[in-house]
């Protein structure tokens, strides 16, 4: 197990290390902060008193593909398309008051019942070994966190790398990344085009594996990192290469409201929010827990949601009718679709479900490149066989 940040280290080091506040010095001196080492503010959290998700106006396949994703995080992440200024933002940040619980691991290093199920009781801490002997629970129950990639983050904050401020008393110790940090939590990366390729490719590794391994120097230590992928972008300000557009599930077109009755009601909705936030906030509130209770609601009926065989055959022969090579086409649509069923109350697949989800999972999926490619390939091999004909 990783030693990246065991507590007993810290104690006797604070007063030479530059604590900031008696404030600061009093959290870690009792242990408040040392499970989440960086402050709040490094991770760019969303701001305290957010936009309601409910109280936007229009953008319904916004809305949907971030709620099913909240529901179902096997759909893959969502992307959202669009100019500055359509709300994708503000959007991601009002999910914070709809985040569902979640079960975490209760100890330090993180050790989980499946640790114990894969690989017998060797797999967890002594601790947590002699918990599961009483039969005590591993986990305790969470709420997902909203992390926020900042747009300036480097790739050791995103990956983790040396805690300098245990080298400095020759203890090679690794800090946590963001990575880590957004563990079983949604992140949200905000201009996702214009971030620098290996940050890049850390993250949808990640998100690909589900965890990742950081090497420094002569130690290394591999975190978990299964979260749900929010990233945005203005196609305006540059392209996402294809493999990383591949990684995301759902796929939204986010355009400027259209209807003038909805621009202003928006207007009037922003202008309520910026002159008082605690009152909108307020007038929201009862439709936002009941969408938080029917959230958790859905997220526990999903295991028992089935896909008929006749409508995953459906989806199969529609996604190979657009020509799509791609099998996350097929996960992602499976699965919000799985999803959506469940917002709706039911354990069966449909049809229907299967058409409502279609556009978002699987536009932006067909490769020019590829389909040229296979193409040039083909006349290729018919140029080969005829010189042997000859
Ligand atoms: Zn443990």
């Amino acid at each position: 197990m990783n030693d990246q940040n065991s507590p007993s280290s810290v104690d006797g080091e604070l007063v030479s290390t530059g604590v900031r506040s008696l404030r600061e010095l009093i959290e870690i001196v009792s242990g408040r902060s040392l499970k989440e080492q960086m402050p709040a503010e490094d991770f760019g959290l969303a701001e305290a008193l957010p936009f309601p998700f409910l109280a936007l106006v229009g953008q319904y396949e916004m809305k949907l593909a971030l709620l099913l994703t909240l529901i179902n995080p096997a759909i893959g992440g969502v992307l959202l398309i669009g100019p500055r200024g359509t709300g994708k933002t503000t959007a991601v940040r009002g999910l914070l008051d709809l985040l569902p619980p979640v079960e975490r691991s209760a100890c330090f290093y993180g050790c989980l019942p499946e640790d114990i199920e894969s690989g017998g009781i060797d797999a967890v801490c002594p601790d947590c070994a002699q918990k599961y002997a009483r039969g005590d629970s591993l986990t305790r129950t969470d709420r997902v966190k909203l992390i926020e990639l900042p747009l300036n983050a480097l790739l050791e904050d995103v990956v983790g790398g040396i805690d300098e401020r245990a080298a400095i008393h020759e203890r090679m110790r690794l800090k946590r990344g963001i990575l880590a940090h957004a563990d079983l939590n949604l992140l949200y990366v905000d201009e996702v085009n214009m971030l620098e390729r290996s940050i890049t490719d850390a993250i949808l590794d990640a998100a690909a594996s589900g965890r990742y391994t950081v090497r420094r120097a002569s130690i290394s230590a591999t975190y978990r990192s299964r979260f749900a992928l929010i990233g945005s972008m203005n196609p305006e300000e540059g392209d996402l290469r294809p493999q990383i557009m591949d990684r995301f599930g759902l796929r939204v077109v986010v355009e400027g409201l259209l209807d003038p009755a909805q621009r202003l009601e928006a207007y009037h909705r922003t202008h309520a929010y910026l002159t008082n936030p605690r009152q909108t906030i307020a007038a929201f509130s009862e439709v936002t827990q009941t969408a938080l209770d029917e959230i958790a609601a859905a997220k526990s009926l999903l295991p028992k949601v089935i896909l008929p065989d006749e409508v995953a055959q459906a989806g199969i022969r529609l996604v190979q009718s657009l020509k799509i090579d791609t099998l996350r086409a097929e996960v992602t649509l499976f699965e919000a679709a799985r999803a959506f069923a469940a917002a709706d109350g039911r354990t069966t697949v449909t049809l229907d479900d299967l058409q409502q989800i279609a556009p978002m999972a699987l536009r932006l999926r067909r490769s020019d490149f590829m389909s040229k490619f296979i193409e040039s390939l083909a006349r290729e091999d018919e140029a080969i066989r005829g010189q042997f004909n000859q």
